[in-house]
């Protein structure tokens, strides 16, 4: 079975996919899910909350965990809060850590910042900044690789940072830090080619195993552009994983 190692529910405050919702979207998918609410320990005020109660959804979601519905969570990494995420990622019992990079020099990753910052340097720091916390945080797998392109102009290519690219692969492999493939953007041609040479770059650099995420905020938006996703995995060469009590499984 093939899951989805990155869905939202209501205990994430930009979400409105109830528990019973996600898992009836994903049976009807035919696909298994991995629960990854936020939790951003630190985010720039004026504050959506996007720290997950974590004891609330081990509470409220233990008695529906099952091998088609994993626990795990979205893990916003920045810096000062290393230690933070650090303990947290060790203190629960989670399938899966996922760690994410939303924030840069207390600002969040969007198109706000891209009004007083250059888009090409915001990239380049953010994939800096990827890397080095990968090595601090002990996270499962790296989310949304692309995420500062959701918002620029423009699709930021490849080649221009591939020495970045480069660093952050060589940091997540030290580290058995999976790469995962955010499907959002896959239904767009020039982000699906931009994130083939992104992949393929992982496979050259070592890398073998990506966690397929939709990043759904809606229940409809479970396993999206999943049919578009296997194609890119046999384009790039990759094996699609999931995590299960943070051991890596490979999806039959
Ligand atoms: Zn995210
Ligand atoms: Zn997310």
């Amino acid at each position: 079975m093939i899951y989805d190692s990155h869905v939202h529910t209501v205990l994430s405050c930009d979400a409105d996919t109830t528990i019973a919702q996600a898992i009836c979207a994903a049976e009807n998918k035919g696909v298994g899910i991995v629960v990854t609410d936020h939790l951003d320990v630190e985010f720039p005020a004026p504050l959506p909350d996007f720290r997950l109660d974590v004891d609330r959804m081990f509470l409220e979601y233990s008695p529906l965990r099952s091998e088609r519905v994993l626990l795990g969570v979205e893990l916003g990494m920045t810096e000062s809060s290393i230690g933070r995420c650090r303990e947290i990622a060790a203190s629960y019992p989670f399938d899966f850590v996922l760690g994410s990079v939303h924030v840069l020099d207390g600002r969040e990753v969007d198109d706000a910042l891209y009004a007083d910052r250059d888009e090409a340097e915001v990239y380049r720091e953010y994939l800096t900044e990827a890397a080095r916390l990968v090595e601090a945080v002990d996270v499962d797998a790296l989310a949304h690789i692309d995420y500062p392109l959701r918002t620029t102009s423009r699709e930021l290519p490849f080649a221009d940072y591939a020495a970045e690219f480069g660093a952050l692969f060589a940091a997540m492999l030290r580290q058995n830090v999976c790469l995962e493939l955010n499907t959002s953007r896959l239904a767009d041609g020039a982000a699906y080619a931009n994130l083939l040479a992104i992949y393929r770059a992982y496979l050259e650099a070592g890398g073998r195993y990506v966690t397929l995420g939709s990043d759904a905020h809606e229940p409809q938006e479970i396993a999206d552009n999943f049919g578009a996703a296997a194609a890119f995995l046999t384009e790039a060469g990759l094996i699609p994983v999931h995590f299960c009590q943070r051991k890596m499984i490979i999806d039959k």
